[in-house]
This record gives structure tokens, sequence and C-alpha cells, in this order.
């Protein structure tokens, strides 16, 4: 049974299945659909790019297709609760897409945009309401919308709803359901605060994990690329040289930061925008609209605004700062790896994120590669940044507190199997050391 039509889902939306191109279910689809059609409770533990959305949805779609009742005005049948207004569009989009030969209604609110439309399509009843918390609990809190017809409650993304502070919101949204239910819960992390509320909230679930290190992490093709924190513009600047970086995210900490990224891009030429929470609803759209059609070559974002954003083909991920909490490098760098394909993943790692990496190795249990054949390359932090403990992939160095990092783990190879990006005639850069030879070959110099 690996094929969707094994996995009891009705012809409609096998069919839309098919308009999408699927031919495999992802791990994650074949793990949860029949459990979800049989009406259980699911905790599925996976992040975006695992096909998650389809997992939850078309088990949905199937269940509510069951009963082709109209729905009632203000009374959803099925509730999703998505933490960004991106994720929310996007799982919207697939609710759409995978019941287009469906008769079922389905609507996405959130902030930033106007009330009024929203209002009204709750008043015409919808089948599949996928919502903010914000926004759910205004509309609630105005009478717009009851909750009390919700027979599917879907949690998406719930260790990002705690980091961006939603739980107490997600906790009067849920005190607001019937009893009698089925709930699903995702979420890419599972910390203890979370456990406790899929404990509250989940009734015997089936339990579904997909693990990011066996996943998507291996696929991406990851470097570290060590700079003093002054030139990682330059660097940028410089890896944006090589056209074959046709569509890449640039990750920062700080949204000050992604638009100081971005005016650096534009004046070198590199067509860029960000997005990230100081923009408004449309320039974010706008941003993401343009990114998808190829219009600009670069997006620049923060942790949270990327958080959800599904963009087919991104062929590289710059980790422009490295983030100081480990999963989100998980999440980052996913986003080159779309439900089976690979990609590159290029992080700057200055002198002060030495530990932030130490930490990333350590959850993805791999070392990553060093790329030091750039012009910015900064020695002094390679020798400075030891890799994690790895087990065997580390050797042990007694006698040395300072351990450095293994130059077994430190391979001088080239973004793009032998393209640098940076490769300039001659084909010679001093890196630091005088006496470390380039590994570039002639044809590299043809990238300049
Ligand atoms: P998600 O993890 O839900 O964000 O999905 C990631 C991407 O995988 C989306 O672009 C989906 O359209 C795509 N996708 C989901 N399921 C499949 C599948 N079975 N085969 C191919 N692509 C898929």
């Amino acid at each position: 049974m690996t094929d969707f039509a094994g996995l009891g889902l009705a012809q409609p939306i096998l069919r839309a299945i098919t308009d999408e191109g699927y031919t495999t279910p992802t791990p994650i689809q074949l793990n949860s659909i029949p459990a979800l059609i049989g009406g259980r409770d699911l905790l599925g533990v996976a992040q975006t790019g695992t096909g998650k959305t389809a997992a939850f949805t078309l088990p949905l779609l199937h269940r509510l297709s069951l009963d082709t009742s109209k729905p009632k005005s203000r009374q959803p049948r099925a509730l999703i609760l998505a933490p960004t207004r991106e994720l929310a569009a996007q799982i919207s989009d697939s609710v759409r897409c995978y019941g287009q030969h469906l008769r079922l209604r389905s609507t996405a609110v959130f902030g930033g945009a106007s009330i009024r439309p929203q209002i009204s399509t709750l008043s015409q009843g919808v089948h599949v309401l996928v919502a903010t918390p914000g926004r759910l609990l205004d509309l609630m809190n105005q009478r717009h919308l009851r909750l009390d017809s919700v027979e599917t409650f879907i949690l998406d993304e719930a260790d990002r709803m705690l980091d961006m502070g939603f739980i107490p919101d997600v906790k009067k949204i849920t005190a607001a359901l019937p009893n009698k239910r089925q709930t699903l819960m995702f979420s890419a992390t599972m910390p203890k605060s979370i456990e406790g509320l899929a404990d509250s909230l989940l009734n015997n679930p089936t339990r579904v994990e997909v693990a990011p290190t066996s996943t998507t992490v291996e696929k991406v093709e990851q470097h570290v690329l060590f700079v003093a924190k002054d030139k990682k513009r330059s660097l940028l600047s410089e890896l944006l040289k090589d056209q074959d970086i046709a569509r890449v995210l640039v990750f920062t900490r700080t949204k000050h930061g992604a638009d100081r990224v971005v005016r650096h891009l534009q004046q070198a030429g590199v067509r860029a925008d960000a997005i990230h929470g100081n923009k408004t609803q449309n320039n974010r759209q706008r941003a993401l609209k343009s990114f998808r059609s190829g219009r600009i070559r670069a997006l620049v974002a923060t942790d949270i605004a990327a958080r959800g954003i599904d963009v087919e083909d991104v062929t590289h991920v710059i980790n422009f700062d490295l983030p100081n909490e480990p999963e989100s490098y998980v999440h980052r760098i996913g986003r080159t790896a779309r439900a089976g394909a690979g990609g590159i993943a290029l992080s700057f790692c200055d002198h002060e994120e030495r530990a932030y990496l130490r930490n990333i190795e350590r959850i993805i249990r791999q070392c990553v590669p060093v790329l030091e054949d750039h012009p910015f390359h900064a020695a002094d932090i390679a020798n400075a940044a030891p890799p994690a403990k790895r087990g065997q992939n580390r050797k042990r160095r007694p006698n040395n507190n300072q351990q450095r990092r293994n130059p077994q783990h430190t391979k001088r190879i080239s973004v793009n199997g032998g393209k640098p990006a940076h490769a300039k005639a001659g084909g010679k850069h001093s890196h630091g050391k005088g006496n470390r030879k380039t590994t570039r070959s002639n044809n590299n110099d043809k990238a300049a």
C-alpha cells in the first residue's frame, strides 16, 4: 500500500492529487492518512517540507465529503489554526487545491487583512476555516463565529505558536470547541509545554514522527563559511555573482538586518526583497509573489516570517546569521529540500556564532563541512570553532581544551560542484594563511 489509492481516499480527492502531480505519498502521509480517515486523533512531529499539509488536509476533506450538507452560517465544521498569516494562506490554498473536485467551501481569516470580507464569507457558511489565533478570537468575540459545530480541529506548528506567545489564545480557542471532536496537532519540536498541551487536547492519539535528521537535513548539501561579521555582506554579494544561485532565501536574525541586506544586494544589482514582521501583509504577499515568479532572485527573511513559506525550487538557503535556536536551522535549510528535492545551504559563521554552530551540529548529528575557498575566509574563526561532540565523526584531542576543528571536516570545496561563485581571473586568493593552496580548477575561473 504505497500509492494514494491504497490509502482509502475518495475519488475526487485522488483526482486532485493526480492533478497536482503527486504519485507517491510521503512517509507522514502514509502513516497518518489511514488513521485520520478512521477518526483517530494524531500527534505529528514533523516540519514543513515533509508533506504534512496534505497529510492532514486529504483525510479532513475525505471525512467532510461524506456529509455534503450545506455548512451553517458562522459555524465551520473544521478549524485549522496556524501561527502566521503566510502559513494560514498556504494551508487555505492547499485545502482549495486538494478539494477542487468537491463541493466544500473554505476560507482563511488572519490579521493584517480587512475583517469585513471575512465576516461576510463566514456568514455565508464554510466547511473549513483556516485561521491565525488573534483574528479568530476577534471574530469569536464579535460573535461572527461559533466553534460548536467543529468536528475536526487541527493545530499546526504548535511549537511556533509557543515561540510567538500564542498559547494563551490557543487555550481560549480550544475551550470553545466541542468535547466530541477529532484533534490533530503538529509540531516540529516537542518541548515540555507542547507535550503538556498535546496531553490536554488529544485523546489517545496516533503519534507520527518524521525526524528532520533523516529527511530534510540529509538531502541538503550544507556548508559553513567562516567570515568576520563586517565582511558578511561583501561575502553575500560575492557569492551571488554566481547565477546558479538562482532562487535564494537569505535568513537574518533581525528585521533591520534583513532590510540592510536587501539594500546592500540591490546596490550590488541583485533583485531582492525582504519579508518580515514589520512589513504589511500586502508587502509580504507581493515579495513572496515576486520570489515565486522569479522576478526577484533573493528573498531575505527572518525566521518567523519565513515559517511555512512554501516556494518551490529554492536553489539555495543562505544563513546570513546563524540562528540561536538550532531547530530553526533545520527549518531554514528545509526550504531548499521540498518534498524530495535537494538543495544547497550555506551558513555564514562569525566569531560570536561559533557556539550556535556547535549546537546545530549537535542536533543534526553531522559536522557541517567548511567551505573556505572564498575571499573572506576567516581562518582564525575556523580554528577557534571546534565541531560539536558527535561520536565517531570527531577525533578526540586529549590535552587540548581549545579543541580545533578537525581538518578532516574542513573540505575545500566549491559551491555548485566545482564552480565557485567568487572565482576571479587567475583563481588564486590568499585565505588568511598564505600556505594554503586553493583546489580550484581552471574551469572555475570562467565563473567570474
Ligand atoms: P508541506 O510539508 O506540507 O509544507 O509540503 C511541502 C511540499 O511538498 C509542498 O509543496 C507540497 O505541494 C509538496 N507535496 C506534498 N505531498 C507530496 C507528495 N506526496 N508528492 C510530491 N509532493 C508533495
